[in-house]
């Protein structure tokens, strides 16, 4: 077997390892490959996606839509049109673009509405790209990070829900209600969380949160 097609099998049997496991792949530290395969040096921690998702924060559940969002393993019409099983794949909610992972939880104006609010309640700027790898990135203390986490998965979660009740039923709930609701959920399990919070500067951002 040459040099070249060992480097090759290595980088293969790298990804499908760090893909099974949930880390990100362009996240993986510790590893270089030789000849010419330098543009897929991987040299980056292997602190993934996998880790902010599952937070002590987030409701399993929650976590557990967003890590199918994460693997874009969630059936969106683009997904199933292209699979040959529905005739569209125009998107549940907003009829105007491919439902597809990114239109559905970066680009679709329902979406854009939500995060907006979101981002005026949590008082910080609005995510650029995945909020997930956003937030993860942020040098913020770690409660911050959690809590910010866990609302946006929340969010997340609630609207793959609407969007099934837009397909299966017809209806949705407008976003402004579809954040109060979303808000109402997270300020009892901020109740209940802030009696952990030692930082005074987490505690007041946390208060400031449940006024
Ligand atoms: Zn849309």
């Amino acid at each position: 077997m040459s040099g070249n097609w060992k480097a090759i099998c290595k980088t293969r049997d790298l990804l499908l390892n760090g893909y099974s496991q949930g880390v990100w792949l362009a996240d993986i530290r510790g590893y270089s490959v030789k000849s010419g395969y330098d543009w897929l040096r991987l040299k980056e921690t292997k602190l993934g996606w996998a880790k902010l998702i599952w937070n002590p924060m987030a409701l399993p559940k929650h976590s557990f839509v967003n890590w199918l969002i994460m693997r874009n393993a969630l059936n969106t019409k683009e997904k199933l049109h292209r699979l040959g099983i529905i005739p569209d794949d125009m998107c549940c909610i907003c009829q105007a673009g491919s439902e597809t992972v990114m239109h559905l939880f970066q680009q679709c104006h329902y979406f854009r509405e939500i995060l907006h609010l979101v981002c005026s309640w949590l008082q910080i700027t609005e995510p650029q790209g995945n909020q997930i790898i956003w937030i993860g990135r942020r040098n913020w203390t770690l409660v911050h990070r959690e809590v910010c986490l866990s609302v946006f998965m929340a969010v997340t979660y609630s609207i793959w829900q609407q969007r099934n009740s837009a397909r299966l039923e017809g209806v949705i709930l407008r976003p402004t209600a579809l954040f109060v609701q979303c808000k109402n959920l997270m300020k009892i399990r901020l109740l209940n969380y802030l009696s952990r919070v030692k930082m005074s500067k987490d505690r007041d951002w946390i208060t400031s949160l449940l006024s």
